[in-house]
């Protein structure tokens, strides 16, 4: 069946979804309209920007926060995103490679995340869908089923072997009865939220705390060595800056290197409960698959599909239009969402949307600081933020009141890790990187062989020493 593409959605299903909630819509923040001081001032209204403001307002109750956002709170990858809620379970490896015992305490400090956003949600009331369900990795190519293996044998050889367990093909099609679903692991400490009502929840509840939260505010410059933020409506000044900016941060100079820009896209089908039940994907599980440019699904309240996945192409390098929505990308997902579901012929895809995710070198977040001390910037999550920009939030807290504490001492709160290359080469470098990583998976998952120039050409990131590709 070839459908037409789904409707592109100005704003995801999730943020439509809690927008229509008088809860997640409300109170309103108008835009900035005079010039106004504050004691500490936030660029950017996700999740990095709002924790932030949430961890400075339970350390100093009486601080003046003033939060600027150029679109509603939760109107950029924080109200977009999969829903999948992690740790940093999976950067593992490189944490304990590169920082030794730092490295497994930061992995243990983020998990933490997990539980304590969905605590915070039940003491705020804020119902964001959360729930502890775990993850399903799939292999959906006989090429694919060691990669699985190895998802488990190093999660063991790392010393958090108790989290996964192997699936046979007959445990996954249980649990996730699609025919493209061959082997696979679960991973059980991991959450899935509704990020939209995530966000929207925070947005009201930083409201009542006292923070002052301006919408429709674009910061158009900002002077990082006084904290200044210019808008439309009026300046801010305050003794203290942080920047949860997110791919927008590659605007400031000294971070433009340290992050590489990349789309990623998401359809959502209409609910079909009973289509659900048939494929027995009742758990509320997460499901992905081992591509590099992966497939990340899972299910809503009301029987929905979200199906996500790595968009195609190499965009500007600036943040523009195209990562709300790409059609080559949508297209693509489109293809494979028939291919994943033969039990969803006939329910239709409602609508596709997308977003920007700032890819760092060694699929890390870092926190740090920028010349003149006083403003701070996390950024950096590639496409992992859920669980990691409440440790964000905790981390830039620390930072902007000048504590040493267990969060800012952390290895990656010591500023960017690794650059990218410089251009001209980088994004030409980075187009054939891109399209290599796209063929090589595909081949992979339509059982043929990998050629060894797109191998080597795929590979070429982690041989440079970048924590990214195969
Ligand atoms: C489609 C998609 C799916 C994803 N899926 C997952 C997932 O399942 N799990 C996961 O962990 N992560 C996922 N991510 C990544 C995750 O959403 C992000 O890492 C996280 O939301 C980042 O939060 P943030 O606050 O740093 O950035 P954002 O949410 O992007 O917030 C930054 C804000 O800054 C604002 N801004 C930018 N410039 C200015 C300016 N000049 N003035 C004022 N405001 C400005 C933006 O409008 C934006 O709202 C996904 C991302 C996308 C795009």
């Amino acid at each position: 069946m070839t459908d037409e593409l789904p409707r592109q959605a100005d704003r995801s299903w999730w943020l439509e979804e809690a927008l229509a909630l008088p809860e997640f819509a409300g109170p309103a923040a108008p835009p900035l309209a005079s010039d106004t001081t504050a004691d500490v001032i936030i660029l950017g209204g996700g999740y990095t920007g709002m924790w932030t403001a949430w961890f400075l307002k339970e350390a100093e109750p009486d601080l003046d926060v003033v939060l600027l956002e150029q679109d509603i709170c939760g109107g950029g990858p924080s109200g977009r995103n999969g829903g999948f809620l992690n740790g940093m379970y999976e950067d593992l490896g490189t944490l304990v490679e590169r920082f030794g015992k730092e490295g497994r305490r930061t992995v243990e400090i983020a998990a933490r995340s997990i539980e304590e956003i969905g605590a915070w949600c039940e003491a705020h009331g804020v119902d964001a869908w959360y729930g502890l369900h775990g993850d399903i990795a799939i292999s959906t190519a006989p090429a694919f089923d060691p990669i699985v293996r190895q998802l488990v044998e190093e999660a063991e050889a790392n010393g958090v072997g108790h989290l996964y367990r192997s699936l046979s093909a007959e445990e996954v099609r249980k649990r996730f009865d699609s025919p493209v679903a061959r082997i696979g692991a679960t991973m059980s400490h991991t959450a899935g939220v509704q990020p939209a009502r995530l966000a929207r929840g925070l947005r009201r509840v930083l409201i009542e705390k006292g923070v002052r939260i301006f919408e429709d505010t674009p910061v158009t410059r900002f002077g990082e060595r006084t904290a200044t933020a210019e808008t439309p409506g009026g300046v801010v000044r305050a003794g203290r800056a942080v920047l949860g900016l997110n791919a927008w941060a590659n605007a400031i100079g000294a971070l433009r290197r340290s992050i590489m820009v990349r789309g990623t896209y998401i359809v959502v089908t209409a609910p079909a409960p009973e289509r659900l039940e048939q494929m027995h994907w009742t758990g509320g599980e997460g499901v992905y698959d081992l591509r590099t440019s992966l497939h990340y699904l899972r299910t809503t309240n009301d029987g929905r599909i979200v199906f996500g996945g790595a968009g195609h192409r190499v965009a500007p390098k600036r943040v523009t239009a195209r990562y709300r929505y790409d059609e080559g990308s949508v297209r693509d997902l489109v293809r494979d969402f028939r291919r994943w579901f033969p039990a969803f012929e006939g329910v239709p895809l409602e609508s596709a949307w997308g977003g920007p995710i700032d890819v760092s070198g060694l699929h890390l977040p870092f926190f740090g600081t920028l010349k003149g001390g006083v403003a701070h910037y996390g950024v950096g999550f590639t496409g992992n933020g859920v669980g990691p920009c409440h440790l964000g939030g905790k981390i830039l807290a620390g930072l902007a009141l000048g504590k040493q504490d267990e969060f800012t001492t952390l290895p990656i709160a010591r500023g960017p890790l690794k650059r990218f290359p410089p251009e001209p080469l980088f994004t030409p470098g980075q187009q054939v990187v891109v399209r290599a990583v796209i063929r090589r998976d595909d081949r992979m998952d339509e059982g043929r062989r990998v050629d060894p120039i797109t191998d080597a050409i795929a590979g070429l990131p982690r041989r440079l020493g970048y924590g990214l590709g195969p």
